[in-house]
């Protein structure tokens, strides 16, 4: 492709270049960066604790919450979650399920624990483009927590702000799935009622290879999960060991901690969502204007996902497709075509994470005009 590059891949993905210098320079001070530190080493502990304050301050997190960094990725906190919410496998968690990864939550979850689903899922089509309304109704009160994926990164649904439960259901934490959403907008910790927020990395915050779990305190206690959690996943083992119970990702923890100092330094997460949504705005407009040339599966304008926006060119049409393609990599716009295991269609994705510059969406929806204009 040509020598700018933007790249709009679902994950992993491309850090700020800011971001991306401040690694490429720790690699020539060898011994100073967390790729040569043990874990234990004072200099590995002011990375680690660096990195938490940076978090606290930069997402508002309250002291009632506690930030731990874990292995195992999204799918590692699909099976932690019951397993430290639940006693046992009698205990009643509660799932809403509005997308791909929603349900991937819910599926693993119910190998710990009795799920009760609120599904989202068109009956006639079978497709998800929507988010139910959370009530007294379809949320058990027993339930030990209420789940949902604040951005559905394969249907492209998200969540611009976190509901509040029902007045009755107040007394149940909300669980919420930010792996492709955190730190992109602010989030109201103790108003909504968050019991336990976890992203894994490789979207807006990092690489693959540690997954933050932000857990509020009173859920913490040493009967609290099940006998059968493993060590690495149990939430109180890892707050009482400081994250360092086991050898936790040390490089991947440092690179957090440069993009929570970036988005700082970039004026904060206001800042990082109106960007977001100057983003996802340039393309969307494209597509609705576009007198239906490209299509977006998610009619419900603010349910729209800032971060994934899925599209498909001439209804799908093969040739055009791959024509479109071929010519946006040609001027350096990558990672458009993406291959999920959920066959969800025959929507590219243009995925907008914190990483891709403003001026790389609006070149994108500068291109997508001109396709349209000379193949519509
Ligand atoms: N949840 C969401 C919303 C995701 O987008 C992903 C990854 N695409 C996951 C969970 C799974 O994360 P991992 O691959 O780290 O297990």
């Amino acid at each position: 492709p040509a020598d700018e590059v933007t790249n709009f891949s679902p994950g992993p993905t491309s850090l700020p270049k800011a971001v991306e210098q401040v690694i490429a320079d720790g690699f020539n001070k060898p011994g100073l960066t967390s790729l040569a530190l043990s874990h234990r080493s004072p200099e590995f502990l002011d990375i680690l604790s660096h990195t938490v304050e940076t978090l606290r301050s930069v997402m508002n997190i309250p002291d009632t919450y506690e930030v731990l960094f874990t292995h195992g990725g999204g799918h590692g906190q699909f099976a932690a979650l019951p397993l430290n919410l639940c006693h046992d496998a009698s205990d009643v968690a509660t799932y809403v399920v509005n997308g791909t990864w929603s349900e991937r939550g819910r599926d693993e979850g119910q190998r710990y624990c009795r799920v009760q689903t609120i599904d989202a899922r068109d009956p006639q089509t079978g497709a998800y483009k929507s988010f139910p309304e959370l009530t007294e109704d379809n949320i058990d009160p027993d339930s030990k927590y209420v789940y949902l994926c604040s951005n559905e990164t394969v249907n492209g649904i998200e969540l611009h702000r976190l509901p509040k439960l029902p007045e009755s259901r107040k007394h149940i934490p909300l669980v919420v799935d930010a792996s492709s959403d955190f730190s992109t907008k602010p989030i109201d910790w103790e108003g909504c009622g968050v019991g336990v927020l976890f992203a894994c990395a490789s979207k807006n915050i990092g690489h693959p290879g540690v997954t933050l779990t932000v857990i509020r305190k009173d859920l913490l206690g040493k009967d609290k999960a099940s006998p059968l959690c493993p060590g690495v996943f149990n939430y109180t083992t890892n707050s009482e060991a400081g994250n360092l119970w086991n050898t936790p990702a040390t490089f991947n923890i440092e690179v957090v901690g440069h993009m929570m100092d970036w988005i700082a330094a970039q004026g904060g997460i206001d800042e990082i969502e109106r960007r977001s949504i100057e983003k996802a705005t340039a393309l969307y407009d494209v597509i609705d204007g576009s007198d239906g040339f490209y299509g977006t599966p998610v009619d419900e304008k603010a349910l729209r996902s800032r971060m994934n926006v899925p599209f498909n060119v001439a209804g799908g049409d093969e040739e055009l497709t791959n024509m479109f393609l071929i010519q946006s990599w040609e001027k350096g716009m990558i990672g458009l075509r993406t291959l999920t295991p959920f066959g969800v269609g025959d929507y590219l994705r243009a995925s907008l994470y914190t990483g891709v510059p403003v001026e790389g969406a609006l070149k994108l929806a500068e291109f997508m005009r001109d396709f349209a204009r000379k193949h519509g």
